[in-house]
């Protein structure tokens, strides 16, 4: 690649990234020197990355990988989860050591499903061995590695990202590739190149449950769940590394990689859908697969899950091609955490064992892509799919195979039928919801039963329809608050709203303003004991239909006791409000408790100011998610939107 031309992107928004007017100082005009020129740069040696580079080097690149940490592996080893939990271990995965089980290994009997595959055998390996032999594999197939220097911007010819921009002790300078893999996990460099990206914003706060795992003198598995974190908020990192001494403070040390299991996600060229997902939809670009349960570890957003949630059972998922192509940019591949999906379709497409094949498919299509100075999205996706399906990563059945979508409206007629019966049926007649709506309402008009009418008036709120509302308000009127939800670190099987929770926020998704009444009755009975869900479908509900009369209700819920103060300004707060068991989350959970209500407060109309104050509270808390929410919610108002 040839240097000069370029343009170099970073996104310098000072310490954390929604920090505004922070003051800037003036840099003399000077030029980046460049530090190397590859095929194939690899940003990020982790789950991802260090298969992608490996793939590529063995193509016959040159093959530079940028790790900022001082091992390779990522999430299985600097972070300590040291086992495959579900995933197709078939393909390249195979290949790296481990002791255990790998379950079918061949590709095509793995999608056949039947009893040879298994949910999740057990395979283990030490993070120390492993680490090494991905630095060994990389050096052995002529990769170069570089350690402790972290990618923090791009270069971008037009639209083409050209190569990273890395930092040093030294200064700041280029690296020239002709693809970059982007595998942080992050989207680092991708952001950096004005990439679209979803992170957290105005819209309902949630993620996954985020670990730090202790460390034993002989380091070995530690699978924690108990913070939320924001790798690019500088002061959220400090904090947690600060605060997680004194909570584990009886172990040896603490491992060197945040545990995230959901981070910034780029908009890709397709974006996979949690229904993409259930329903196991085919593409014609598949490049891997993915194999899991639904472990949220959290929340759930996706309107699906008020119908219907799938526990503990597998999904064989289809990565396309376009998932890992962030729209609008060319020169750049994506892989892992930071693919172009839904976040409730992430927990079916983060295991290891996947990710590590679909590392390897993107250092395949890179190395041919920089042999052929080739555009990323001219790509012969039929000659990268034989390779894979010779390699195992994938069944020869995915070659030429077409989109299963558009779902043919006979299916979704069927599937409407059926939803009476098995609510899993939502997953397809939600696909299609144009022709859907029009048999809802008919199944509702024509139901026999009470049980029948208040199931498709559910259906017909999840959509947005208030048809149904009357039966869901009579539903929720006639019943005494039921079990909820709690978040736990660790509790991330099963539904996270009651059945009348389900109600209250498919009532919110109609903006039918007749429900308020039922709503606030119920909010009245709730305090500081009640389970988090109760307090989350109660907000939830009040800010979709922005109903003033409901700010009074709301602002009183927030001042009984208990329900305020639980903002995290300093790391000797976050000690205090961090219990000692490994996975205590109470400071997470109260903290997003009080900040739901105040987001919905807020967006009722406020009372007397105090919605808004909480939120100004928490746009400095050193958690950088909900710092980032706060204000995301404040500036959408400020913005004009409406409350
Ligand atoms: C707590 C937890 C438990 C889990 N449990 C399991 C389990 O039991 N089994 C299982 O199979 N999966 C499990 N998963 C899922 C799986 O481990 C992850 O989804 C997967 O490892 C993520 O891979 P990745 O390549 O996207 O990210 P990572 O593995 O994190 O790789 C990213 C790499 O990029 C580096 N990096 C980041 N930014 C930069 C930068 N700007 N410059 C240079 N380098 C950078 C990082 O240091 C890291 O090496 C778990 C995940 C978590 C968080």
């Amino acid at each position: 690649p040839a240097a000069g031309k370029a343009e170099v992107k970073e996104i310098l928004d000072g310490e954390r990234p929604a920090a505004r007017g922070v003051p800037k100082i003036k840099s003399a005009s000077r030029s980046v020197p460049v530090l190397g020129s590859y095929d194939v740069v690899v940003v990020g040696g982790g789950t991802g990355g260090a298969p992608a580079a490996i793939a590529a080097a063995r193509s016959g690149a040159k093959v530079l990988v940028l790790e900022h940490l001082y091992g390779l592996g990522g999430v299985g080893t600097m972070g300590l989860i040291t086992s495959y939990y579900w995933g197709y271990r078939g393909g390249f995965t195979k290949e790296i050591p481990g002791k255990g089980d790998l379950g079918t290994t061949n590709a095509a009997e793995f999608m056949k499903g039947g009893p040879d595959r298994k949910a999740s055998p057990r395979f283990l390996w030490n993070p120390l061995e492993r680490s090494e032999w991905f630095r060994r594999e990389i050096l052995k197939a002529g990769g170069e590695i570089w350690y402790g220097v972290a990618g923090c911007g791009a270069l971008l010819e037009g639209n083409r990202v050209a190569g990273v921009v890395v930092a040093t002790p030294q200064g700041r300078g280029a690296v020239l590739a002709k693809i970059v893999i982007d595998s942080t996990g992050n989207s680092d460099i991708a952001a950096a190149a004005g990439a679209q990206t979803v992170h957290t914003g105005a819209s309902e706060l949630a993620q996954q449950g985020v670990g730090l795992p202790f460390m034993k003198l002989a380091p070995g598995s530690t699978n924690t769940d108990f913070t939320l974190t924001d790798e690019t908020d500088m002061a959220d990192v400090s904090h947690l590394f600060v605060y997680a001494k004194e909570k584990y403070a009886d172990q040896f040390d603490l491992g060197q990689l945040i545990d995230s299991r959901e981070r910034r996600r780029i908009v890709g060229d397709f974006e996979m859908t949690l229904l993409d997902a259930l329903n196991e939809r085919s593409y014609p670009d598949t490049i891997s697969l993915a194999w899991s349960n639904f472990d949220t570890h959290g929340y759930t957003v996706d309107p699906y899950l008020l119908l219907d949630h799938p526990e503990r059972v597998g999904f064989a998922v289809k990565v396309p091609y376009r998932c890992l192509i962030p729209k609008g940019l060319d020169g750049i591949l994506v892989t892992g955490l930071s693919i172009s999906a839904h976040r409730d379709a992430l927990p079916l497409l983060r295991m290891q064992a996947d990710i590590h094949n679909q590392g390897y498919a993107a250092g395949l299509a890179a190395a041919t892509l920089a042999k052929a100075g080739q555009p990323v999205r001219s790509l012969d996706i039929r000659a990268l799919q034989k390779k894979l399906a010779a390699l195992d990563i994938v069944p020869e059945g995915v070659i030429g195979e077409q989109d299963s979508y558009p779902i043919p409206d006979a299916k979704v007629a069927e599937a409407v039928k059926r939803f009476k019966e098995d609510s899993s049926a939502a997953r397809i007649w939600m696909a299609k919801p144009e022709s859907a709506s029009p048999l809802l309402r008919n199944a509702y008009r024509e139901a026999q039963t009470e049980k029948d009418k208040l199931t498709y008036a559910m259906a017909l709120a999840v959509l947005g329809d208030a048809g149904g509302a009357p039966t869901l308000i009579a539903a929720l009127e006639s019943q005494p608050w039921d079990k909820g939800w709690d978040y736990k670190g660790m509790g991330q099987f099963g539904a996270a709203l009651s059945r009348l929770d389900g109600w209250i926020v498919a009532l919110g998704r109609t903006r039918d303003r007749r429900a308020v009444p039922a709503i606030l009755k119920k909010a009245a009975e709730l305090d500081a004991n009640s389970e988090f869900s109760h307090h989350r479908a109660v907000a939830l509900a009040l800010e979709m239909i922005a109903e003033p009369s409901a700010a009074p209700a709301l602002a009183a819920l927030l001042n009984k006791p208990g329900m305020r103060g639980y903002v995290v300004k300093d790391t000797a707060q976050a000690a205090a409000l961090s219990g000692k068991d490994r996975n205590d989350n109470r400071s997470r959970a109260v903290s997003l408790r009080e900040l739901s209500l105040a987001r919905a407060l807020f967006r009722c109309g406020d009372l007397n100011g105090l919605g808004k104050a909480i939120l100004e509270e928490y746009a400095g808390d050193l958690r950088g998610h909900l710092a980032r929410h706060a204000r995301a919610v404040l500036e959408d108002i400020r913005q004009g939107a409406p409350r």
